[in-house]
């Protein structure tokens, strides 16, 4: 189900650009003036829900903390469960952990052990996943998220993003499909 220019304009649009944050030389996009624009939102959410109904996934992974949002309101709609990939230190059970190199030092992300069900979870059956975040952009976060699912014993289907910033190349080091919705020069 392919986006129509028209709607690509509505939620590009509601997407506010901050320069200079958190550091210079950043451009940041700003999400918040979506969430804030239900027409958008609902423009957004309508496209992933068609795209992803015919997949038949078991949950959807969203990356803390704009993935959450995007993520728990899509798995609501396509009736599924859903799961956070969460920084470190946050969740309270038994998880698995994986660092992702930063431009200084390392970041981790963790997951709970049985974050896709104990059951009906075997090699021969795991657990189908859509991994999404609100914007890839050297591709860390999400590779070290897709390894996590991997890692529990789960299939990442697909990551998707509501941006992508094509000029860094992020897609490439994931090895699931990456779905972007607005690709960003
Ligand atoms: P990366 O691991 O480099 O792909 O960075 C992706 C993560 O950082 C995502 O969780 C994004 O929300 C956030 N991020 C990176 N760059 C930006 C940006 N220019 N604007 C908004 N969020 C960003």
């Amino acid at each position: 189900m392919t986006l129509s220019q028209e709607d690509k304009k509505i939620i590009l649009n509601s997407i506010r650009d901050i320069p200079n944050f958190p550091k210079p030389g950043i451009m940041f996009k700003d999400i918040t003036t979506l969430l804030g624009d239900p027409k958008a939102f609902d423009t957004l959410l309508t496209h992933l829900e068609e795209r992803y109904r015919s997949y038949n996934l078991d949950y959807v992974a969203g990356i803390d903390a704009r993935g959450f949002i995007f993520g728990a309101v899509l798995a609501d709609r396509l009736n599924i469960g859903f799961v956070p990939v969460r920084k470190k230190g946050k969740l309270p059970y038994t998880t698995v952990a994986e660092k992702y190199s930063l431009e200084y030092g390392f970041d981790e992300v963790e997951i709970h052990i049985d974050a896709f069900g104990e059951n009906g979870l075997t090699e021969a059956n795991p657990s189908q996943v859509l991994l999404i975040d609100d914007l890839i952009a050297t591709g860390g976060t999400a590779k070290a998220a897709a390894n996590l699912i991997d890692k529990v014993g789960a299939h990442c289907v697909e990551a998707c993003f509501i941006m992508e910033l094509g000029f860094l190349n992020g897609k490439d080091g994931i090895q699931a499909p990456v779905y972007s919705v607005l690709e960003i020069d």
